[in-house]
């Protein structure tokens, strides 16, 4: 039912909390490099923000549809930043895939992270390439798209879509960036992944472990 949907995303939320907490320090230094060094926190901010919603929408007695909406709010006011308006943006369009009434079904589930994924690009205005989130999150959606047609297995298709993110992410290392704070540092990121990429691939790997718990 709707109340073990909400549940689920409010235990997805205070999972990425964790997440961003226990590499906070990395994605900040990797900012560093050609950015202004705020990723880790940045992400940190946003995460504990949306999960603390998430948790008044809970009490509340919110469905997921409204919870998530909440928590998408939040995130991007907790957090300021280009990233975290764009993790805002995303948590608000999966939010329209999902039902208050009903509980969430696995079509139902990767909608939601199709939208979201479409929702950076539509915001952010980055294309694959430009050394941002995008470079992981476009493959990640391809994945996603491809596995869950192939198996209609929604722990599978995210767990082969985050493989292929993180892989992804690491491979931003050899592209200079063009577009953020780092467009004016480009060069200098030669070497390092784009922040913004990393800590999408690890959230999502999160996910996938966490659908098959
Ligand atoms: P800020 O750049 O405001 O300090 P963060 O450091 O939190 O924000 O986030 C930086 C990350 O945001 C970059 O590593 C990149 O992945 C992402 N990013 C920046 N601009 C864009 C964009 N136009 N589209 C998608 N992602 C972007
Ligand atoms: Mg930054
Ligand atoms: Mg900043």
């Amino acid at each position: 039912d709707s109340r073990r949907s909400a549940a689920d995303i409010q235990q997805i939320l205070e999972l990425f909390e964790t997440v961003c907490r226990r590499h906070e320090d990395h994605l900040g230094q990797i900012d560093a490099v050609a950015g202004d060094g705020d990723h880790g926190q940045g992400m940190v901010l946003g995460s504990s923000g949306a999960a603390e919603a998430g948790r008044r929408a809970l009490q509340r007695g919110a469905g997921a549809r409204t919870l998530l909406v909440h928590a998408g709010t939040a995130w991007s006011e907790s957090a300021g930043g280009t990233s975290g308006a764009l993790w805002g943006a995303a948590l608000t369009a999966a939010a329209a895939a999902l039902s208050d009434e009903q509980g969430t079904d696995d079509a139902q589930a990767v909608q939601a992270l199709v939208a979201a994924v479409d929702a950076l690009g539509r915001l952010g205005g980055a294309s694959e390439g430009d050394k941002t989130m995008m470079d992981a999150a476009v493959p990640f959606a391809q994945t996603l798209e491809q596995e869950y047609q192939r198996c209609q297995e929604l722990f599978a298709s995210v767990s082969a879509a985050a493989v292929r993110a993180k892989a992804a992410a690491e491979q931003t290392a050899e592209m200079s960036a063009r577009l953020g704070r780092a467009r004016v540092l480009g060069e200098k990121s030669l070497g390092t992944p784009d922040p913004g990429a990393v800590s999408f691939a690890l959230l999502m790997e999160a996910l996938g472990d966490h659908l098959g718990a």
